[in-house]
């Protein structure tokens, strides 16, 4: 069987910058890209960079229906501002009602299986199925996020439900000073929360503001600090996805 992998310039990707990235997605991939984000800074870079470059790249999030009003509004203006539709995924109502029927709203808060169980329903499922769309995934992941994404590579091939897709990160190279020069200087929508002290932004509850010195994901999940449980990961990005 041949592996998907080998016919993708893996080693010239990495090599290359984030508009010379998107725009080989959109030519190479064209309705099979898209750029999946959760409205991180990073994401709108990578939307803005897209726009600007004139290229026609599909935008998709996961709503855990847990998001923040901010984040409902920074996808509001984005779809206004780019003149885009953003597609959104849910959880499954059924699933997501059994969750809540057996363990309750909060059960993130009980223990860390708990926690990545609600996140399996919430994130990983309504993201397995939006990737199901796509051959070729765009990320906002960047290697100065945490201790856990510091070697993220800028394109790789992963599997995704059973089939190889290709998993981009453009801006894995970029650091946190660039990502808001861009920001500032083209006047990019951001979530406002990042004015009160978020670096991270996840579903209500779950995220916190971090403190100076901390990881940028140092606000999730809060309370697993405790050794074997600072892997702040909600499951999308573990496992087969390549980092
Ligand atoms: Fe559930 Fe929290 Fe994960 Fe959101 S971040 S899916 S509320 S555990």
């Amino acid at each position: 069987m041949a592996v998907l992998g080998s016919h993708i310039p893996l080693d010239d990707l990495n090599t290359q910058d984030a508009e010379a990235l998107l725009k080989w997605a959109a030519d190479t991939y064209g309705e099979r890209a898209g750029i999946v984000t959760s409205f991180q800074t990073t994401g709108c870079v990578t939307i803005d960079l897209a726009a600007r470059a004139g290229l026609n790249l599909r935008v998709l999030t996961i709503d855990t229906l847990r998001l923040p009003p901010e984040t409902y509004e920074v996808i509001e203006a984005v779809e206004r501002r780019y003149g885009i539709r953003v597609e959104r995924f849910q959880p499954d109502p059924e699933r997501l009602r059994r969750m809540v029927e057996q363990h309750g709203e909060y059960l993130f808060f009980d223990s860390k299986p708990k926690q990545e169980y609600c996140c399996s329903i919430r994130k990983v499922e309504p993201n397995g199925r939006a990737l199901a769309t796509l051959d070729l995934w765009i990320t906002g992941l960047r290697r100065d996020q945490s201790s856990f994404r510091k070697e993220v590579p800028k394109a790789t091939v992963v599997n995704q439900g059973g089939r190889e897709i290709v998993k981009l990160s453009p801006l894995a190279d970029w650091g946190e000073q660039g990502i808001w020069d861009h920001i500032r200087a083209n006047d990019v929508p951001y979530n406002r929360l990042y004015d009160q002290g978020y670096t991270s932004i996840g579903c209500v509850i779950c995220t916190t503001p971090t403190r100076s010195g901390e990881d940028k994901r140092a606000g999730r999940w809060r309370w697993f600090n405790q050794a074997g449980e600072d892997k702040k990961e909600c499951g999308i990005h573990i496992g087969g996805s390549g980092i």
